[in-house]
């Protein structure tokens, strides 16, 4: 997919802050942060939303988001969060998961 921001953030053709990479994954902190930690955790493999996850890399990215919360010592809380489609608020088509934490989280969601 060489038209996709995400796809070419795995690929190192934009720059990103990178916080954890893997065969299958990669993890960045989010241009625009909404809270004090904020960070995208994608497979690098064209998937447009969980719909499109296959064999076991749904539990692979949990792993690796739980290696995260652990790395940046969040884990006195925070959130996950897969906005998935239109009505999701989804604005890049490229399944990413954030890890958000450092402040109150409200609820419900906007
Ligand atoms: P979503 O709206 O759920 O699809 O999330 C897309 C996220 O990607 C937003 O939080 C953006 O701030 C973030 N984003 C867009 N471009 C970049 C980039 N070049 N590097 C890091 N994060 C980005």
């Amino acid at each position: 997919m060489s038209e996709c921001l995400f796809c070419k953030i795995a690929e190192k053709k934009i720059e990103a802050k990178f916080v954890y990479e893997d065969k299958e994954i990669v993890a960045f902190r989010d241009v625009n942060p909404v809270a004090p930690t904020h960070i995208l955790v994608i497979p690098k493999v064209h998937i447009e939303n969980i719909l499109g996850i296959d064999g076991n890399l749904g539990e692979k990215m949990l792993q690796v988001i739980k290696k995260i919360v652990v790395s940046e010592k969040i884990e006195k809380g925070f959130r996950l969060v897969t906005n998935t489609g239109e009505h999701g608020g989804q604005t890049v088509y490229h399944l990413h998961w954030h890890i958000l934490s450092g402040r109150h989280m409200g609820w419900p969601p906007g």
